[in-house]
């Protein structure tokens, strides 16, 4: 349903809702539905608003003249003693909400009252090793089924009515360090996950599965010498798609335990059918090890969702040195140059550089910093491949000492880590929640044991600035140019939205959801939501009114790896709360 404003009278609206849409009962989510997602404002049923992941929204009954009104409709806590990080994006289907909270937890919500409908919490086994909390960022809608991944490797799908599990598919060995913590992608009738576990030597890999039953599809290894296959009737396909030379970028046999986990999901550009997913650092993180470019990871990788053949990818790091996970979300958008439309894609590095690319074939159109200091590279090459200064490469090491330590920027949680950006297609510009930080890093021996951390690193990072580590900043995709930037004392960790009522909407660790104006980057709003905000806030439309939500609760990466920024938000509460805002009633219809 397209924007209908306030139009719409109201007491039809309720009426009809009433009649067809009770709120237990929520209606089969279509892939129709699915692909007009980017259109529709009344339900929410991919990750990132729409498959291209824009995170933009044609409502503007909410807007920047009205904003200072907004105010919360409900909150509701995740409860029990699990209040980690909250990084889910809620869906949004027929007035009833879906979000993951911290350990493999599934809530239904009636979105109208808060009223939980039912609760489902996976029996995670003790040894479960995720690296970086434990926390979860969503549900795939399809049919009768919502559909998520466990911190033990499990594809978990649940009844939308009453959260009794249907299926469950074990996707990988949790004891040797996999995990997941990505929302599924639903396209055209296939279910497709990735896996975390870069820090622990796992191969990472792309699945495809029914969403009906669990079955598997097609399996596409992200470290290259490894075999994809597609499956029929449980069996390898004698066509197995190549995964390239075994070997030929990498040493030895160091492409067994790889890495390149592509553990922040995808998404997926229908105007290409092209599956756009992100992998991580190769293992261990010691690149003295490992000779070559390592390939595919700290990659972008398109993928045919039919079998999981790569098209195209791209590397952002080639041998990477310094935990430049490549899993950033990768952006489709289209833009007018020299007369004609560009069909590009807009990722932002954890290594510090905004890429463009032609998300046809994946060519590098431009790119450029991001964020102030950069020390690891001195630029990039026409092919957008960085120009190394090895002297800032972390030395090697020698037998029983470790290698020199130098100091680099960006450090390994990135001038921008998993929270994705968000593109306006009124202002053309992307909002991307970047810190300025850097670190000590050094190299050390390590060997491969199953299920054991396999780094072969140490680090310490550090902020680069006493009174801010965070920034939000608007950024124009053509020219690079920075058009209005916003500090923030802790380093940003939260998603971020934008709206055709010229706002953008992020969280930060202090607790609040803040509105700026889009154009301006002035702050319009704000609210202490009580925990940090690392979740990624959603709006839609609802008997005629626009309502936002977003999760609150402070945890993920930084308290655990953050050496002196740890310091920093050491006062920082936890949490676990699910909030929504709205306008009150009296104030609209008064306008
Ligand atoms: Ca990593």
């Amino acid at each position: 349903m397209k924007h209908s404003g306030l139009r719409k009278p109201l007491v039809l609206s309720a009426l009809c809702t009433a009649m067809f849409f009770p709120a237990a009962s929520a209606l089969a989510v279509t892939d129709k539905e699915i692909l007009d997602d980017v259109n529709s404002t009344n339900q929410i049923v991919t990750n990132g608003m729409g498959l291209q992941g824009q995170r933009y929204s044609t409502l503007d009954i909410l807007n920047t003249d009205n904003i200072k009104d907004l105010r919360p409709v409900w909150a509701m806590s995740f409860g029990g003693e699990k209040q980690r990080g909250q990084q889910a994006q809620p869906m949004i289907k027929d007035g009833v909400m879906y979000v993951t909270a911290s350990y493999s937890r599934v809530f239904a919500v009636d979105a109208r009252t808060g009223k939980e409908l039912w609760q489902y919490d996976a029996r995670l086994p003790d040894d479960i090793r995720p690296c970086c909390d434990v926390i979860n960022r969503g549900v795939a809608l399809y049919g009768d089924l919502v559909i998520f991944g466990t911190l033990d490797a499990k594809l978990v799908a649940l009844n939308k009515d009453t959260g009794k599990v249907v299926w469950r598919k074990s996707v990988a060995d949790h004891k040797a360090g996999y995990s997941i913590t990505a929302a599924p992608l639903v396209i055209n009738g296939k279910l497709i996950t990735g896996v975390s576990g870069g820090e622990f030597g796992v191969v990472g890999k792309i699945e495809a599965y029914d969403p009906k039953n669990g079955e598997l599809l097609w399996t596409r290894p992200t470290v290259e010498g490894h075999m994809g296959y597609v499956y029929k009737d449980g069996k390898a396909v004698e066509n197995g798609i190549s995964g390239g030379e075994a070997g030929k970028t990498w040493p030895g046999d160091l492409w067994k335990t790889g890495g390149a986990a592509p553990w922040l999901g995808g998404l997926y550009d229908p105007e290409t059918n092209l599956l756009l997913f992100g992998t991580g650092n190769p293992a261990p993180w010691n690149s003295h090890l490992r000779p070559g470019d390592n390939l595919y990871s700290s990659s972008r990788l398109a993928l045919n969702p039919d079998d999981g053949t790569i098209k195209w990818h791209f590397q952002t790091t080639p041998h990477d040195g310094w935990d430049f996970d490549g899993v950033n979300e990768v952006v489709s958008f289209n833009y007018q140059e020299g007369g004609k439309t560009i069909k590009a894609a807009a990722t932002a590095d954890r290594n510090g550089f905004f890429y463009v690319l032609d998300r046809t074939n994946g060519k590098f159109i431009r790119g450029f910093p991001f964020v102030d200091k950069i020390t690891w590279a001195k630029g990039l090459d026409k092919n957008g491949r960085p120009i190394y200064d090895e002297a800032n490469r972390p030395g090697a090491p020698g037998g029983e000492t470790k290698g020199s330590s130098v100091f680099a920027a960006p450090a390994f949680l990135g001038a921008k880590n998993w929270m994705p950006m968000a593109y306006s297609q009124d202002t053309g510009l992307f909002y991307v929640p970047s810190n300025e930080w850097g670190m000590d890093i050094w190299n050390e021996g390590i060997a491969y044991k199953k299920g054991a951390a396999y780094l072969g690193a140490g680090f310490t990072i550090r902020p680069l600035n006493e009174d801010y580590i965070g920034v939000l900043r608007a950024i124009d995709p053509k020219t690079g140019k920075e058009v209005w930037r916003h500090k923030n004392f802790a380093p940003l960790w939260g998603g971020v939205m934008t709206t055709k009522g010229n706002l953008v909407f992020t969280g930060t660790p202090e607790g609040f959801l803040q509105a700026f104006n889009a154009k301006t980057g002035d702050k319009v709003w704000e609210f202490q939501t009580g925990s940090g905000v690392l979740g990624s806030p959603v709006t839609w439309e609802m008997d005629g009114e626009q309502y936002v939500s977003v999760l609150s609760g402070w945890g993920g990466a930084v308290p655990l790896w953050g050496g002196e920024v740890a310091k920093r938000v050491k006062n920082f509460n936890q949490g676990g709360m699910l909030w929504t805002f709205k306008l009150p009633k009296d104030l609209v219809a008064k306008r």
